[in-house]
């Protein structure tokens, strides 16, 4: 299966690149005047994210946070607060754990070793190899799903994106191209290739200027690769329970090390295998809370993916109990103050349909949420 470039043609598709790059490369703000740490938050922003759905969220965060020092001495509220929508929140307190880590160990600054990257929270080989590019102008490739996928094609190599062998190919199919001295455009080059050019889905062969090198196109397998593995969507039905008194919500802080580590919620859990709903409400809050519940009225329904999971939401209004535990975990705050704490959207949608109810608007409709709902995100890397 293994394919090699010659030399002669992974040159001429470095430099095509470049060119096609120099004419029309996206402006995109962590382009204007590239920092280590500019480059690093949109690199972090990016992973399983969409380019249209990170400009905003880049600029803000940026606006709030413009160098390592003041991230380092942010607390894990405001990081998640301003990155509260874009999903995958371990990346926030990732980065807030990194800019510590760099105040210690690095006097402020972004280190540009590769070993000294690597030792920093949610940064891997991806991440520092574009870090060290596009940043420090060191001659490495940045290898993700979009720039394997490419390789892939040009190659001609029937294999999922993942392969160890057919990564091993792509690698030094991508390293032969690179030009020196040019790793920072060469490796832009390919994520705008990847993005406009030489999609996921629907190539445009038609407009590709590598057409005449690419040995998927030459064979007409340009659809069929990369191989993709067939994914199954995982259903899950979970109730949550919403306690208000005297205008006061009951909210928990996720526990450290988990999905969603340091959010907001509301307590709840999974409905079991035979379980009504509201059974299994009342079961996850004494297990939870210690708390005796009957749920009442259910206030919304809906439906939210996170990668490969369907989840099926109810939220009831329950009556509060007194034995409900209260702590830096638990929390009653008033409804107007829950937007100082950062919550994972399903949940924030909860927030609007209480809204909704205390204004009178009755309980907020039964929605479906889009596929992906919330930030726009893909399962691997997104570039589009
Ligand atoms: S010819 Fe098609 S498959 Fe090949 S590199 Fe160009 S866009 Fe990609």
């Amino acid at each position: 299966m293994l394919c090699a470039m010659d030399a002669r043609t992974a040159h001429l598709i470095g430099r095509r690149l470049l060119a096609w790059y120099g004419k029309s490369a996206r402006d995109l703000p962590w382009r204007h005047s590239p920092t280590p740490y500019g480059v690093w938050v949109s690199e972090v922003m990016l992973q399983q994210t969409v380019v249209a759905t990170v400009i905003p969220y880049f600029e803000r965060w940026m606006a709030r946070f413009p160098d390592v020092a003041s991230l380092a001495s942010a607390d894990e509220r405001e990081a998640l607060a301003a990155w509260e929508g874009l999903g995958y929140y371990r990346r926030a307190l990732n980065l807030r754990r990194a800019a510590r880590l760099a105040m210690e160990g690095h006097g402020g600054r972004v280190p540009s070793s590769q070993a000294a990257l690597l030792n920093l929270p949610g940064v891997g080989p991806y991440i520092a190899s574009a870090i060290r590019s596009l940043a420090f102008g060191k001659d490495e490739v940045a290898l993700d799903a979009n720039v394997a996928r490419v390789f892939l094609r040009l190659l001609g190599l029937r294999a999922e994106a993942g392969d160890a062998t057919a990564r091993r190919a792509i690698r030094g199919a991508a390293e032969q191209a690179l030009p020196p001295g040019r790793s920072g455009d060469y490796n832009q080059a390919l994520m705008d290739f990847g993005s406009l050019i030489c999609r996921p889905r629907r190539p445009r062969c038609a407009d590709c200027f590598l057409a005449e090198k690419c040995e998927a196109f030459r064979r007409g397998l340009q659809h069929d690769v990369p191989q993709r593995t067939a994914g199954t969507l995982k259903r899950i039905r979970t109730v949550v329970a919403v306690f208000v008194t005297d205008g006061r919500v009951y909210v928990q802080k996720r526990p450290p090390g988990g999905l969603f580590e340091g959010m907001w919620e509301f307590p709840g859990g999974k409905v079991q295998g035979g379980e009504t709903p509201r059974r299994a409400l009342a079961r996850e809050c004494r297990e939870e809370l210690g708390a005796s519940v009957t749920p009442g009225r259910k206030l919304a329904e809906l439906t939210h993916y996170y990668t490969v999971f369907e989840v099926r939401l109810r939220a009831f209004l329950c009556p509060a109990p007194p034995e409900l535990p209260e702590d830096e975990a638990h929390r009653w705050v008033p409804l107007g103050e829950l937007d100082r704490y950062p919550m994972p959207s399903a949940n924030r949608r909860i927030v609007a349909a209480l809204e909704a109810h205390a204004q009178g608007q009755g309980s907020a409709p039964v929605r479906r949420s889009r596929r992906g709902g919330g930030a726009r995100r893909t399962r691997r890397r997104a570039r589009a």
